[in-house]
């Protein structure tokens, strides 16, 4: 009798971006881990494979659960505020973070979990019907079911529906720039400023991150925001936020919105306290006196600090309460009313009032 793994394989799909090497393996090159597999053997992500000498992707079309979020939980806050956002992800992911927020997908290996199936012209459709202005690749690491998450995106543009990517942006420059292509809106983690961290605590390397943000907001018409995850005790020294948001205003501009979101003790690191909400106001005001324009905190209460002010003239444009908006002060083009100063963004007419619901969507098949 067949294992769960060989009918995972069975019915995979074909990957991209990787190459064979002379001793019989086969390389992925989708991500600067490079895995090298033996024919059945599983990658670092778990989702990729080795299937009759080629890098197969074992999740295509397989999601852990569909979504109507709130964008602003992705966080976004400055792409079409207020509006729903068709949420999906699938299982693994390519970095190893001992602080993982998100475990249960992202390390899952139980891939019955991925009972929810749809096909990508299935997806755009059911976005379409449910009103959701854009879909997003979350949960866990769209990279790594990078063909998924492209074809999707494409289905997607032929329905004027956008998408957005939530990621830890480790990729390699080719997939790279494929992917960014076709991808409207990104929340990018930029989960430390210090190489050491990045090895020690995620097993991957900062170096790559960096090239990622560089390229998004330099090369592509894509629409950039950054979370930081402030981890007591590790990342959170003023020194390293001050070198991280100055990088980020002299390399990336000042428009680049950043989210300093609160940790909560997890995974492999639960006898970290979580991140005290003074450390994320902290956080904000060095970003703020570096220069970001738009600075926030995530995963605590506080509407002063998650709402948007105009750079012009200090108005508060848009008001946020959790993933609610409480007030808007900008004009259909995304102007301060008060004193026509462009906040940056994507903006088109009156908010969205989806609020701040999530509502779980059966998009009708089972696993396939
Ligand atoms: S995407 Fe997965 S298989 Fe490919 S190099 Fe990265 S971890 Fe390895």
């Amino acid at each position: 009798m067949k294992s769960a793994g060989d009918r995972e394989l069975e019915g995979a799909a074909p990957g991209r971006y990787w190459q064979r090497l002379a001793d019989g393996r086969v390389q992925c090159d989708l991500c600067p881990r490079h895995c090298r597999l033996r024919e059945g053997q599983r990658a670092l992500c778990f989702v990729r494979a080795c299937r009759d000498g080629r890098i197969v992707l074992t999740t295509y079309g397989r999601s852990s659960g569909f979504c109507v979020d709130p964008i602003e939980k992705k966080p976004l806050s400055h792409f079409l505020p207020g509006t729903p956002v068709l949420s999906f992800g699938t299982a693994g992911c390519n970095l190893a973070c001992k602080f993982c927020q998100n475990w249960d997908m992202s390390k899952s290996r139980e891939m019955d979990r991925l009972m929810d199936a749809a096909a990508p012209e299935e997806l755009a459709a059911a976005a379409v019907r449910l009103g959701c202005r854009s879909v997003a690749f979350t949960y866990n690491d769209p990279v790594i079911f990078f063909e998924y998450a492209v074809d999707t995106a494409l289905a997607c543009r032929e329905r004027g529906v956008k998408t957005v990517a939530v990621t830890a942006g480790y990729m390699t420059a080719d997939p790279r720039r494929e992917f960014f292509r076709v991808i409207d809106a990104a929340n990018i983690d930029l989960k430390a400023f210090t190489d050491d961290f990045y090895r020690r605590l995620t097993g991957a390397r900062l170096g790559p991150v960096l090239d990622t943000l560089l390229y998004v907001r330099h090369e592509t018409a894509t629409w950039l925001e950054i979370t930081n995850l402030v981890i007591p005790g590790a990342n959170d020294g003023d020194a390293e936020i001050d070198a991280m948001t100055r990088w980020v205003v002299d390399e990336l501009g000042p428009d680049v919105p950043m989210h300093f979101s609160a940790f909560h003790p997890d995974y492999k690191m639960t006898e970290t306290p979580p991140t005290p909400a003074a450390t994320l106001l902290r956080a904000r005001d060095i970003a703020i006196a570096n220069g970001v324009r738009y600075a926030y905190v995530g995963n605590v209460h506080d509407e002063a600090a998650d709402s948007t002010y105009c750079h012009g003239c200090g108005a508060r444009v848009i008001g946020r309460d959790w993933y609610e908006l409480t007030h808007w002060g900008l004009d259909a083009e995304g102007a301060c009313q008060a004193c026509g100063t462009r906040c940056a963004g994507v903006f088109d007419g009156p908010p969205g009032r989806w609020g701040r619901r999530r509502q779980p969507v059966r998009l009708g098949r089972g696993r396939p």
